[in-house]
């Protein structure tokens, strides 16, 4: 198809994410990607600055998880997880456990980061009703996001664009997200939270908020208040969809915390990119509070394409890349560069903020501008006409680079990060 084609069947037939039609710029027709870079129709490249949301950690069309696909695909596409099961899932769990904090024992199989959380929040729910507890109350950070899906975007922070929805959400209860100066505070408030509410779970994105515009915070503050929550027998959801798989220099932003959580949501690099397929993991403590001679007891939650087949041998690959020494070489050596530039722009004149951890580097610009507004998508287009892929979220211009960026790659980076910073007006 052409290029003209492509554009004019996307205008006929495609309602897009996240976009308002009616003053959306025409979508970037992308004709193939390969390595750390997406390609368009004209022959030009652009850097994948985000990993496309966070997935392609090991880069775009990746040989070893090309293959993986392939070699699979010719055996089991997919088949239904309620009563069977396969290789590929055998195969992925056990190398999934093996690097997931210690206490995760059993994990649950989706699609996507919303379900994993939609799934988190009813295990918490039905881990208290199945001991004949009606605990009804969400507690979550301000300012998360936890996906779009009814329970997830009832514990993601109010924004203008859930108006229509607010109304069927479930009851969340909102603390700030703990820093080393908020946290006599927020135990506190936590004490009246639990006085007060049937608390079932505390959901938390741990180290990164990444739709907050990458805000980090901070392990140890973090820590006191998941225990808190577990010493009152609430359920401690981390949800590290987006930071999940190396991207804070761990292979969980959760290894970094002394406090365990119950559960974890995992999607977006699950898969390095290549198949949607989520998990949420538990304690054997959970899993047991649904293991009854009673049928009512058990999850009756199910999605078709559970436990797919394809999905989980490229997942099972990007397991194997991911605890591969040069790999783990890389995310240190991405974090030492990110930090060292960090260093660097800490007081140039238009930066507000630079933070970083891992391999995500976040600069606040020092202006002020709508999330979505016009600059931004004027910032937008200045780093894709130089050839970046950059989704700056309002004043916040983050990069979260595949691990395969090299070192050329990453000062290339980096010096456009500064032409903007001297250019940009
Ligand atoms: C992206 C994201 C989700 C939602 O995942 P989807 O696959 O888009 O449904 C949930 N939580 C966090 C922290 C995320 O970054």
């Amino acid at each position: 198809m052409s290029k003209e084609k492509i554009l004019k069947n996307d205008q006929k037939y495609i309602w897009h994410p996240l976009t308002q039609h009616k003053n959306a710029a025409e979508p970037l027709a992308i004709s193939h990607a390969s390595g750390n870079y997406l390609f368009d129709f004209d022959g030009n490249k652009y850097f994948d600055g985000i990993s496309s949301w966070y997935t392609c950690s090991y880069g775009h069309t990746n040989p070893k998880l090309t293959t993986a696909l392939k070699n699979q695909v010719d055996q089991l596409h997919h088949v239904v997880f309620a009563g069977m099961t396969h290789e590929p899932a055998a195969m992925l769990s056990e190398k999934l456990i093996a690097i997931l904090p210690n206490n995760q024992q059993k994990l649950f199989f989706s699609e996507n980061g919303s379900t994993s959380v939609e799934i988190a929040l009813k295990m918490a729910f039905q881990y208290h009703f199945n001991q004949g507890e009606k605990r009804n109350v969400v507690v979550a950070l301000d300012n998360g996001f936890h996906g779009d899906t009814f329970g997830a975007m009832s514990a993601s922070s109010l924004s203008v664009y859930n108006g229509p929805f607010e109304d069927f959400f479930i009851d969340v209860i909102r603390i700030p997200a703990p820093t080393k100066d908020n946290l006599e505070q927020i135990l506190q408030g936590v004490t009246s939270i639990l006085e007060e509410h049937e608390v079932s779970s505390f959901i938390y994105e741990p180290l990164v908020q990444g739709a907050a515009a990458m805000q980090l915070n901070d392990a140890e503050s973090l820590c006191q208040v998941i225990n808190k929550f577990q010493q009152h027998g609430v359920i401690a959801i981390a949800d590290e969809v987006m930071t999940g798989f190396g991207k804070t220099g761990t292979n969980f932003a959760s290894d970094q915390i002394g406090a365990k959580p119950d559960i974890i949501c995992l999607s977006k690099a699950l898969t390095g990119g290549i198949m949607p397929m989520a998990i949420t993991s538990c304690t054997q403590k959970i899993f047991d509070a649904f293991y009854d001679e009673q049928l009512a007891k058990g999850l009756f939650h199910g999605h078709t394409y559970s436990g797919n087949p394809l999905g989980c041998v490229v997942a099972s690959a990007a397991i194997d890349l991911l605890t591969s020494s040069d790999i783990q070489k890389r995310i240190q050596e991405i974090s030492n560069w990110n930090k060292d530039f960090a260093n660097q722009i800490e007081n140039h004149h238009k930066v507000a903020d630079v933070r970083s951890i891992g391999v995500i580097l976040a600069i606040d610009l020092a202006i002020e501008m709508e999330r979505y507004g016009n600059k931004r998508n004027e910032i937008f287009q200045w780093f894709w006409k130089q050839g970046m892929f950059l989704r700056p979220l309002g004043k916040t211009i983050y990069i979260v680079p595949p691990f395969t960026s090299t070192k050329e790659e990453m000062n290339d980076v980096y010096i456009l990060l500064l032409k903007f910073l001297t250019e940009f007006n």
